[in-house]
């Protein structure tokens, strides 16, 4: 599989307006952006951001993600016990939403970064199309992240309008937000057109 790319065809594309440059430009002539073919260090930022998601996705599923004091006993529960609980509940709409915003949605997104990544490092072409298909997914679906923190926040703040208990959101909101945003910076950091680049590198080896 061969695929043409700016860096086969000497062009540049300009990230901001997207205009095509020739290569030998460095500054865009219609916004004045500093052009590069591929964002600068892309393989070893979205590593990094990608670890530190994963690493904040550990607390955010074992601390608690809920404090509920009613009637003066506490009870802490973490974001599966939470789904768990309001499925016991035959709350099914409110757990499957938080079971798809803070566990199935992450837990995709943060493999799906990982896998764009292994395609680039090992160099799998064959699977650079279906890669950008997956990368264009993870950004459709990063806009409703924060869907979990807002799901919390509403909950919180119409149980303590009804005055049955008070509800506070434990550690793991902190370590969930973290992980959330570290997560799309990854995701806005990874460069999908590194995945086609090294076939064009062998074409030319081979002219
Ligand atoms: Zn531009």
């Amino acid at each position: 599989m061969k695929y043409k790319t700016d860096i086969s065809e000497g062009k540049v594309l300009c990230h901001l307006c997207e205009l095509l440059h020739d290569d030998k430009e460095h500054e865009c002539s219609q916004c004045g952006e500093k052009l590069h073919q591929r964002l600068p260090d892309s393989l070893a930022q979205t590593w990094g951001y990608l670890l530190a998601a994963t690493l904040f996705l550990i607390p955010a599923n074992l601390l608690p993600m809920m404090v509920v004091t009613a009637m003066g006993t506490e009870d802490a529960s973490t974001i599966m016990e939470g789904v768990v609980y309001f499925f016991h509940h035959a709350e099914y709409g409110l757990g499957g939403v938080i079971f798809i915003a803070s566990v199935a949605v992450p837990v995709f997104k943060l493999g799906v970064i990982y896998y764009l990544l292994l395609v680039v490092q090992f160099k799998q072409h064959d699977k650079a199309m279906g890669g950008l298909k997956l990368f264009h997914i993870i950004h459709v679906i990063g806009k409703w992240s924060m869907l979990d923190i807002f799901v919390v926040a509403m909950m919180v703040s119409m149980v303590q309008f009804q005055g049955l208990a008070t509800i506070e959101t434990g550690g793991a909101a902190i370590a969930f937000c973290a992980a959330v945003i570290f997560t799309i910076i990854a995701s806005e950091k990874f460069d999908p057109r590194l995945m086609f680049d090294n076939e064009v590198i062998k074409e030319e080896e081979v002219k």
